[in-house]
Order: C-alpha cells, then sequence, then structure tokens
C-alpha cells in the first residue's frame, strides 16, 4: 500500500481540488491512505482567531471565524451536488465545536486554545474532499486521525505516542484498508489521552504522512506539491537553481537542517528507519519526475544553497575572564533546549562563544536573561546567514564579494558564513 500526502497549496481552489481527484482517479481500486492538509491559508486565519480570543476579543474572533466557515462552505457548495448536505452536515460540526470554545473566556494555555482551533482546518478540508470523491465515485473513508493518532500534551508541537497509535492504525486503519478502498485523514493534528485536540508543528501535515507510512510499512509516500520538485535553492533568490531529481535521506535531512524549506524536518526519519521512499511529486503535471528521495547515495550533487535572512549574532563573553569550560557550555545548551531554541552555527572561544538564531525576540530576551549571570551579551540583528553544501571555492568567492564576514564555518561538505 501507498501514502500520499496533499498539501495546502494543491487543495485551495475548486480546481486543484478536481485536480486531486483526477490523480486519485488513477489509483482507484488500490488501498492508499492520503493525508491532507488545511486548504491554502487557512491555517494562519485560525491562528488570528485564536489570537483574538486569547486577547479576550471575543466579537472580533467570531467575525474572523466566520469567514473561514464561509469559504469552506462556498467551496463545498461548488464542488458538490449530491453529497452537499451531507457534506455541510459534517462541516456544521466542526464550525460549532469551534464557536462553543470562542463564547468562552479563556482560562488555560495559549497553546492549548491554540490546537483546539486550529485543527479545524483539516477536518474541514478532509471532509470537503472525502465527500468530494464520493460523488465523483471515488470509495473512500473519511477518518478523524484524533481518534487514532495519539500525542502528549505539549500542545503546538506534541510528540507522537508511537505505541499507541500503533496499535490503533493496526486495529482500526488496516481493516478499513482491505477492501481496497483509499482512506481519507487529516495530517498534522492528533489527540491526547483526554480526547484533547493537539498539533504537531507548523508544516506537520508532511510528518503525519511519515508516521503513517512507517507504521503501514508503505511501498512508498507521495508528497503533492505545487511545484515540479526539490531544488538545489530558492529560485527566487537564485536564479540559477536546479531541480534534484534524486537525493538520500541524509542530504535531506542536512538541507531541512540548514533551513531549506523542503519538507517538514521530522518527516525523515520514520521513512529512512525502515527504508521507505519519499517521492516529491508535482502535483500540476504528474507526469514529470519530482524528486525521489531514499537510502541510496547520491553521487556529483550540484551546490545546494540555503540562506537565512534577519538571523541575529548573540555575542557572549565571560565577565571576569573566566574560562567557556564545559559548565557555562552544558548550562548553555541545557536552556537552549528549555527554551526550544535550535541555534543555526555556535563558535566557542576561550572566553566567548557566539551563536546564531532565528529572530524571535521573545526568546533571544530569555535566553540573553539566563546567560547573563556569566556572560556579557551584544547582539547583533540583521544579519544573512549563507549555507552551501557541496560548495565550490570559485562559487564561495563569487558569493562572498563585496560581503563583510562576520563569521565563517566550513567542513569538507558544508560551508556556512555569516556575513553583514
Ligand atoms: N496546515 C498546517 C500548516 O499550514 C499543516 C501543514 O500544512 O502541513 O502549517
Ligand atoms: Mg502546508
Amino acid at each position: 500500500m501507498k501514502v500520499f500526502k496533499f498539501g495546502g497549496a494543491s487543495v485551495n481552489s475548486i480546481e486543484r481540488i478536481q485536480q486531486a481527484g483526477r490523480i486519485l482517479q488513477q489509483y482507484s481500486g488500490e488501498p492508499l491512505v492520503i493525508i491532507i492538509s488545511a486548504m491554502g491559508k487557512t491555517t494562519n486565519a485560525l491562528e488570528k482567531v485564536t489570537e483574538a480570543f486569547y486577547a479576550g476579543n471575543k466579537e472580533e474572533a467570531l467575525e474572523l471565524f466566520h469567514v473561514v466557515k464561509n469559504q469552506h462552505i462556498n467551496t463545498a457548495k461548488y464542488l458538490l451536488v449530491t453529497q452537499f448536505n451531507e457534506c455541510l452536515a459534517q462541516l456544521n460540526d466542526f464550525f460549532t465545536e469551534v464557536e462553543w470554545l470562542l463564547h468562552d473566556k479563556p482560562v488555560r494555555d495559549y497553546a492549548y486554545y491554540y490546537d483546539q482551533v486550529v485543527c479545524a482546518g483539516e477536518l474541514l478540508s478532509t471532509a470537503i474532499i472525502s465527500h468530494y470523491l464520493t460523488e465523483t465515485n471515488i470509495r473512500n473513508k473519511w477518518l478523524d486521525v484524533r481518534d487514532i493518532l495519539r500525542t502528549d500534551d505539549n500542545f503546538r508541537d506534541a510528540n507522537i505516542d508511537w505505541t499507541y497509535t500503533t496499535a490503533k492504525v493496526n486495529d482500526y486503519l488496516q481493516p478499513l484498508l482491505k477492501d481496497n478502498t483509499f482512506v481519507i485523514t487529516q495530517g498534522f493534528i492528533g489527540s491526547t489521552d483526554e480526547n484533547e485536540s493537539t498539533t504537531l508543528g507548523r508544516e506537520g501535515s508532511d510528518y503525519t504522512a511519515a508516521i503513517f507510512a512507517n507504521i503501514l510499512n508503505a511501498e512508498n509516500l507521495s508528497i503533492w506539491k505545487d511545484v515540479e520538485g526539490v531544488m538545489s535553492a530558492d529560485p527566487k533568490q537564485f536564479p540559477d537553481a536546479v531541480y534534484l531529481h534524486e537525493l538520500s535521506y541524509n542530504e535531506v535531512i542536512e538541507m531541512a537542517y540548514y533551513g531549506a524549506q523542503v519538507i517538514h524536518p521530522k518527516t525523515i526519519k520514520p521513512l529512512q528507519n525502515k527504508n521507505i521512499p519519499l517521492h516529491v511529486k508535482c502535483f500540476l503535471d504528474a507526469s514529470l519526475p519530482g524528486t525521489i528521495i531514499s537510502s541510496k547515495r547520491v553521487k556529483g550533487l550540484p551546490p545546494i544553497i540555503v540562506l537565512k535572512e534577519n538571523t541575529v549574532l548573540m555575542y557572549m563573553r565571560s565577565h571576569d575572564f573566566s574560562f567557556v569550560g564545559e559548565q557555562p557550555i552544558s548550562a548553555l545548551y541545557k536552556k537552549l533546549g528549555e527554551l526550544s531554541i535550535k541555534p543555526n552555527l555556535l563558535q566557542t572561544g576561550a572566553i566567548s562563544l557566539q551563536i546564531c538564531l532565528d529572530d524571535r525576540s521573545d526568546k533571544i530576551e530569555q535566553l540573553a536573561a539566563a546567560a547573563g549571570d556569566l556572560f556579557d551579551i551584544q547582539l547583533e540583528k540583521g544579519l544573512t546567514l549563507l549555507t552551501i553544501r557541496h560548495y565550490t571555492p570559485e562559487l564561495l568567492t563569487a558569493m562572498l564579494t563585496g560581503k563583510e564576514i562576520v563569521l565563517q564555518q566550513q567542513t569538507q561538505e558544508t560551508v556556512q558564513v555569516l556575513y553583514r
């Protein structure tokens, strides 16, 4: 069996949902698990709803939610005829759940409410698409993923309970696939043992798809995107960027680590662990080769470039000239862990230390406050962090001409340069 994932951009209009239907038609009669994201920018819109609600602006929250509601009702209206009423009834259940919550006063953490509201995006999109497939005679079953994907209550970045989820997939999802039907379910969301909704972090649908592929021992996972495949750089920044038709798990995990917006970084491990190939396919033209990511080592890759603008450099120097030894370093790493900060580059010296971070002022302030006991701290914002894998000296020189280099680190495969 196979697992497919359709991202938000692949289901953000009537035409695109119809296109997804045409792609799926070709797999009719095969057991297929289909993971779908929220339509287009729905997740962002629902974030705004949660923010308004949490700020105590109930009316604004309800109004913003009303917009999301209408978008989905309109999509269903244009897409469906015979299935419309049934679909609307299902959508209304999800609307009501959110609206009830919005009428309350917030008494718990923001992250808790975020997950209860934001999870609606995936529930709505999958309900509409499932009814659409039914109407076009594509046999499918809609599944509330929250019934099988169990997580802890680390809201907004929940961790999977693999044991429980595996048991549920085997007892509940496997039998649905037995009569060669499609199972349509949501990416990005799950639920706790108290039936509270959770989310897995932004762009988490790829990860959901990888989890199911792993547990089901899928033949492969296809992620359908509105691009032709994975590229060597962002073509908006680098017009010379090329498509990479084959990549290893290792390469992709490195790319994601350095900040390439390829796929959710957590996606690779569940696939690599079971040697399941990941196919990035172009949703607009299924005949294009896309990118295959597998355990196979790929030689002769072109330079792969990741540019991170708005990088912050935190320069720390010990107060009293004491050595930056194991103790301060381990204390610092502990703090980074507590604040969930991933340093993009770290360089240590005898009495000083430099860390490159994403510009998240809330986290940086907390980190600076915590490190203030040991270090004098200076911040510089607005820097650019360039990472090149498989660089050539010529390319590096060309890219750094006219730049004021702040920090540079390099291994045989990867060079990172922070510049002004
Ligand atoms: N809908 C979620 C988001 O926009 C999850 C996803 O698309 O993967 O982040
Ligand atoms: Mg997405």
